[in-house]
C-alpha cells in the first residue's frame, strides 16, 4: 500500500469544479495584480482571523520579512524566537541584519517554552516572535503577559496555523501582527506561493501595503524602500474558493490525528512512540501530525519500504545552522530542540487520508519495534 505525506490531487478532485471557474474568471479579466480577488480575500481572510487587516503578499517568508520591515527592525536589533520551526521565521530577520536569539521549546507540544523566554531577553530584543508549530497554538496568555510587562511586540508566525485558536481565538489575532503562508502544502494551499500579514494596527496595515509595492502608495512616488511582494490575483481565486472548506478539513485532520492516537494505544508502543500532545485550551490544526520515536531514522527507512512516505521536520535546529555560525551558538543552548531534531518524525495527514491507510502506518511502525501481528 503506498501512503503519501499528502495527497493534494485528492484535495482537488473534491474542488475541482469550483477552482477552474475561478481560475477561467481571472483569465478572462487579464488583471494579475492587486485586483478583486486579492481584495476579497484579505476582507474574508482578516474576517476568519479575526482581526481588521489583512495584506496579501508573495510568500509567508516575505509576510515575516515584511512585518520585521515595518517594525523598523535591523542591525544592532534582536528577535527572540523557536528554534524549532522552519528557517524562515530566522532567515527573514537574518537578511535584515536582525540578530535572532532562540529560547527553547516544549518536548511534548514542539512550541517554546514560554518559561524560557525572559531570561533570553535583552536590551535589544525587539520582537517576541512564538510559532505556532504544526498547527498547535503557543501558550498565547504567557507571551502576551511579556508582551505588555517589557514592551516588546509580538509577531506571530502563524504559517501552520490557520484556524488554530487558544482559548477560542484564533491565531494570529494576538500579536502585534500575524503571518501566514500560503504555501501549497500547508492547510490552506495556494497553486504557487501566497502569504499574507493580519494586524489590528491601521497605520501598520497602510505601511504594509505601501512597502509590498516599493514603498509607495501612489505610483512612481516612494517614500520607502519596500520590496515587491504581492499575492497575485490567481492564487487569491484560489484560495477564495479552498477558503469554504478550511474549517471542515481542519475539523478532519483532527479527526485523523484522533485517530492515530487511539490505534497507537491499542498497538501499546508507548515504550517506542510518544504520540503529540495537544495542549488544554487549544484547538490544534495537526498541519503535522509529529511523533517522537526511538531509532527514528532506521524507522524512517523501513517505512519508505513498505510505501510509507515520512517526513523530519526539522533535522536541524535553527540555532546549529550554517548560515548562522556568526552569531556563535553551540550545541547545549536549547538542548530539547536538539534532542527533537533527533526523534521526530511526521506521519502523512490530510483530510483525505483513509482509516485503511492510518491502520496501515501504525501496524507498519508496530512491526519495526517487533510488536507486529
Ligand atoms: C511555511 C512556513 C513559513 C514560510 O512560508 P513560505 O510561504 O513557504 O515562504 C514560515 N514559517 C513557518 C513556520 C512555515 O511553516
Amino acid at each position: 500500500m503506498e501512503v503519501p505525506l499528502l495527497d493534494l490531487k485528492a484535495q482537488y478532485e473534491r474542488i475541482k469544479d469550483e477552482i477552474e471557474a475561478a481560475l477561467l474568471s481571472v483569465l478572462e479579466t487579464q488583471r494579475f495584480i492587486l485586483g478583486e480577488n486579492v481584495s476579497k480575500f484579505e476582507e474574508v481572510l482578516s474576517r476568519y482571523v479575526g482581526v481588521n487587516y489583512a495584506v496579501g503578499v508573495a510568500s509567508g517568508s516575505d509576510a515575516l520579512l515584511l512585518s520585521y520591515m515595518a517594525l523598523g527592525l535591523g542591525e544592532g536589533d534582536e528577535i527572540l524566537t523557536t528554534p524549532f520551526t522552519f528557517f524562515a521565521t530566522a532567515g527573514s530577520a537574518a537578511r535584515l541584519g536582525i540578530k535572532v536569539v532562540f529560547a527553547d521549546v516544549r518536548e511534548d507540544t514542539y512550541n517554546i517554552d514560554v518559561d524560557l523566554i525572559e531570561e533570553r531577553i535583552t536590551h535589544r530584543t525587539k520582537a517576541i516572535v512564538p510559532v505556532h508549530i504544526f498547527g498547535q497554538p503557543t501558550d498565547m496568555d504567557k507571551i502576551m503577559d511579556i508582551s505588555a510587562k517589557t514592551g516588546i511586540p509580538v509577531i506571530e508566525d502563524a504559517a501552520q496555523a490557520i484556524g488554530a485558536s487558544f482559548k477560542g481565538k484564533r491565531v494570529g489575532s494576538f500579536g502585534l501582527v500575524g503571518c501566514f503562508s500560503f504555501f501549497p502544502s500547508k492547510n490552506l494551499g495556494g497553486y504557487g506561493d501566497g502569504g499574507a500579514v493580519v494586524t489590528n494596527d491601521e497605520s501598520l496595515s497602510e505601511l504594509l501595503r505601501m512597502l509590498r509595492v516599493h514603498g509607495s502608495s501612489k505610483r512612481y512616488y516612494h517614500e520607502y524602500v519596500g520590496i515587491n511582494s504581492r499575492l497575485d490575483e490567481i492564487q487569491a481565486a484560489v484560495l477564495l474558493v479552498k477558503m469554504r472548506y478550511i474549517d471542515m478539513w481542519n475539523e478532519e485532520r483532527r479527526s485523523r490525528a484522533r485517530y492515530y492516537n487511539l490505534l497507537f494505544k491499542e498497538a501499546s508502543l508507548g515504550e517506542f512512540v510518544k504520540t503529540p500532545l495537544e495542549m488544554e485550551n487549544c484547538y490544534h490544526v495537526y498541519h503535522q501530525y509529529v511523533i517522537r520515536v526511538k531509532d527514528r531514522d532506521r524507522l524512517q527507512n523501513f517505512l519508505a519500504g513498505m510505501g510509507i512516505s515520512t517526513q523530519v521536520y526539522y533535522p536541524v535546529p535553527l540555532h546549529l545552522q550554517p548560515c548562522f555560525r556568526s552569531w556563535g551558538y553551540e550545541r547545549g543552548y536549547c538542548p530539547i530542540a536538539e534532542k527533537l531534531c533527533e526523534e521526530v518524525l511526521a506521519l502523512p495527514i490530510y483530510p483525505e487520508l483513509s482509516p485503511k491507510a492510518q491502520e496501515y502506518v501504525v501496524e507498519s511502525i508496530a512491526k519495526f519495534y517487533g510488536k507486529g501481528v
